[in-house]
């Protein structure tokens, strides 16, 4: 999908705004937050629960070559073709290929989030080939051009007139209706047919088994299992980091990934696939194509400060914790991930100086960390993009820099700093009271863009002290003091 993370200040303000938003927004995360709770004490001991799904993925980042090495041997030998994309152009290249060779006018898609990272949709409609989505929020956001508002529930603040008007403008109802049950067989009425006819299927991977060449899809609709046995091809997509050691961890990674988002214990549907149909099997694809999309996962591998990322299994916990997310959804972080886990990937998947309004909007306060039971160090990465940035801007910063030396400056005197609260306050209430930042000097535009500045009193607590000191003692206290 095409990045928009320049707009982030416009579109958090716009959410900020945004009525419906902000009523989704004050359920979702809490909401998310009591299942999970529900769900994690449904381990018998969560806290070594977490503790070893964290070392698997220590496990995944340490041995990452190898594990893939050893994936693809397994699912080669088990009749999977397995094919690698150095980045998004040749990922679509290579699907696209494999539609054409066999004359595949459309496929189905199970909900992915690497597909939408390299913008696999787009670039197969532009190429003649539709590309219709099968997970209903998915489906949602594909027809309204939306990106996703929540990993787990993409469409979920979309109010159902406004679901009614494009199902009936694209022909999947024939009456409005706002019925969510109406709207939701309508869809699968629609969906059926694309299934029966499906010659190519396109799911994500959750996780990849190196002991077994065996992917596995973890879903709640039954959507992927239709696109995993419906085709005669099948094309499963998946970023490096997706490879596990051996089944027993992915078992307990899925245990994980479903409690910690939706509280659930396992979701209602896991598939699990070693290579194409065998004999006498009665459903599956008679073939499949595993695509291992790189998308500069091995530049990030390669910097020890940064490779942690890859732990993350897209459980979407830390997105219902983050105070920002809770404030302005999905929509502003402007790519495929959002919350914390696109403030610490987007980065560095489209690059640090385009995107450090994601890592600037950020408290760090940790909480994602906390959640997080892939241990993604969100915070302490932040703060690397941050020092990046601020050492390759360096010689730019002037401005920073000379406010930072006067603040140091009016610090160490007194008189110094009494000064400059009486030249600053005047501008520091108007800007509070009108919001103007129009005429802001010294770039002190650029930091109150997205901040609200509280209205300050007329006078300063100093000035009033000076005028109470000799007043009379308010009698309650006098008696006190007697
Ligand atoms: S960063 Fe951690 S909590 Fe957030 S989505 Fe990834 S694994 Fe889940």
């Amino acid at each position: 999908m095409e990045a928009h993370t320049d707009r982030f200040k416009v579109t958090a303000g716009r959410e900020l705004k945004n009525e419906l938003s902000q009523i989704f927004l004050s359920l979702l995360p809490p909401g998310f937050t009591i299942l999970r709770q529900i769900g994690m004490s449904s381990f018998p001991d969560p806290e070594s629960a977490v503790e070893q799904a964290r070392a698997i993925r220590a496990e995944v980042i340490e041995r990452m070559p190898e594990l893939l090495e050893e994936f693809e041997r397994n699912a080669v030998s088990r009749g999977a073709r397995v094919l690698w994309a150095r980045d998004a152009r040749e990922a679509n290249d290579i699907i696209l290929d494999i539609a054409r060779q066999r004359g595949i006018t459309y496929a189905t898609k199970g909900k992915s989030m690497i597909t939408e990272e390299i913008g696999l949709n787009e670039h197969l409609i532009r190429n003649g080939v539709d590309a219709y989505e099968t997970d209903l929020g998915e489906v949602i956001t594909q027809l309204l051009e939306l990106p996703p508002f929540h990993i787990v529930g993409p469409a979920i603040n979309v109010p159902p007139e406004e679901i009614s008007a494009v199902f009936l403008k694209k022909g999947i109802i024939k009456e409005p209706t706002t019925n969510p049950i109406e709207l939701g067989k309508a869809v699968r009425v629609y969906l059926r047919e694309k299934f029966r006819h499906l010659e190519m299927g396109i799911v994500g991977v959750n996780m990849a088994v190196a002991a077994t060449g065996t992917i596995v899809n973890v879903e709640n609709e039954g959507n992927i299992r239709m696109t995993k046995s419906s085709p005669k091809t099948l094309v499963a997509v998946m970023s490096l980091e997706k490879v596990v050691p051996t089944m027993a961890d992915a078992v307990h990674m899925v245990r994980i990934l479903c409690r910690n988002c939706t509280g659930q214990k396992m979701s209602s549907y896991v598939s699990m696939d070693t290579g194409p149909r065998k004999q006498g099997e009665v459903d599956g694809p008679e073939e499949l194509f595993i695509v291992i999309v790189d998308n500069g996962r091995s530049e990030i591998y390669r910097d020890r400060e940064t490779r942690d990322v890859l732990r993350c299994i897209r459980c979407g916990g830390c997105l219902n914790t983050c105070p920002v997310y809770a404030k302005i959804g999905g929509y502003p972080y402007g790519f495929a991930y959002s919350g914390p886990m696109g403030q610490v990937l987007n980065p560095l998947l489209l690059g640090i100086e385009e995107t450090s309004d994601l890592y600037r909007a950020c408290t760090l306060c940790g909480a994602c960390r906390q959640i997080c039971p892939a241990g993604v160090d969100h915070p302490s990465l932040l703060l690397t993009y941050r020092a990046r940035e601020v050492s390759r801007k360096g010689k730019d910063r002037k401005v920073e820099k000379s406010l930072a030396a006067l603040v140091t400056l009016g610090i160490s005197r007194a008189w110094i700093w009494n000064l400059g609260v009486r030249i600053m306050r005047p501008l520091f209430r108007r800007l509070a009271q009108n919001g103007n930042i129009t005429d802001m000097p010294l770039g002190l535009k650029g930091w109150f863009t997205c901040r609200d500045l509280p209205d300050m009193p007329a006078r300063t607590f100093h000035e009033r002290w000076i005028d109470r000191r000799d007043a009379p003692l308010p009698e309650r206290q006098r008696k006190k003091e007697v």
